[in-house]
């Protein structure tokens, strides 16, 4: 049996060369990790749950017309995705405060913010990913003005989404962080939502009763991480109908 070759193992995912060239699986994995990989553990049947949450959202982006990297899901673990170059910046929205900013600002959780505000953090675990400003982003090159205003506009078209859909579930979007990767066609090269979307990289509290249904429980110790992403992806219909089961890197033809 062929090895397939790994390009790359994070925190949550590891990333395999695909069956065609230009693309990559991505397997995601059972692993949570916080405060920059201080606090780790393994919860089983999160990976099936943000692979079929990230399908969910990347798919229904490409149908409104925001480009991603996503292609398709080939099974419960693992999605293949169009291989592109990650700018190195998190790409983080915010609609209410909470986490970092609260701490930074002095303000209270939950506080509705004026508009949905837009932070950029530096990718690199070793220095913590620290808050970057546009200045800092041109002058190492790390994205043009160009990219800039692009990335803007798709964080901003990707807000809107995520808040429609999360609404209409009863559920407030407080935050997100999003990646961005550069494909290349040619002579040229666009933008697309890269990496993934899912309850691991967002904040998410119920409507009524502001339960939170998202990483924040592993962070903080409030229960069970799989109950809480097993609700959001129940409340969006895409719930497997075999509960997620752990599963080994599956080899892929
Ligand atoms: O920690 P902070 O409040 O800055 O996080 C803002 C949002 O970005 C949260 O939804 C969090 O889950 C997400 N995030 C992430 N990966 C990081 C940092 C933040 O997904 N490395």
């Amino acid at each position: 049996m062929a090895r397939r070759k790994k390009i790359y193992e994070g925190k949550a995912k590891t990333l395999y060369e695909g069956p065609e060239p230009g693309t990559i699986v991505q397997y995601f994995k059972d692993d949570a990790t916080a405060f920059n990989a201080e606090k780790h553990d393994v919860i089983e049947g999160k990976g099936v749950l943000n692979n079929i949450l990230s399908e969910f959202f990347m798919q229904g982006l490409g149908q409104i017309g925001v480009p991603t990297h996503f292609l398709k899901r080939l099974n419960m673990r693992e999605q293949l995705v169009r291989s592109c170059e990650i700018i190195p910046l998190e790409v983080i929205v915010r609609n209410h405060a909470a986490g970092s900013i609260c701490k930074r600002l002095g303000l209270e959780e939950g506080t509705q913010l004026p508009r949905p505000i837009v932070e950029y953090c530096y990718k690199d675990d070793a220095l913590g990913d620290p808050l970057v400003t546009e200045e800092h982003i041109a002058a190492f090159g790390w994205a043009s003005q160009q990219d800039m205003d692009d990335i803007l506009s798709l964080a901003l078209r990707v807000n809107d989404f995520m808040s429609g859909v999360m609404l209409a579930v009863g559920i407030k979007l407080v935050d997100f962080k999003i990646e961005i990767g550069r494909i290349y066609d040619g002579d040229f090269q666009r933008l697309v939502v890269a990496d993934e979307i899912s309850p691991d990289s967002c904040r998410l509290w119920d409507l009524k009763t502001g339960q939170k249904l998202d990483k924040d429980v592993f962070r903080r110790d409030l229960g069970s991480l799989t109950d809480a992403y097993t609700e959001v992806a129940r409340r969006l219909g895409v719930m497997p109908n075999n509960p997620p089961a752990p599963g080994k890197p599956t080899l892929v033809n």
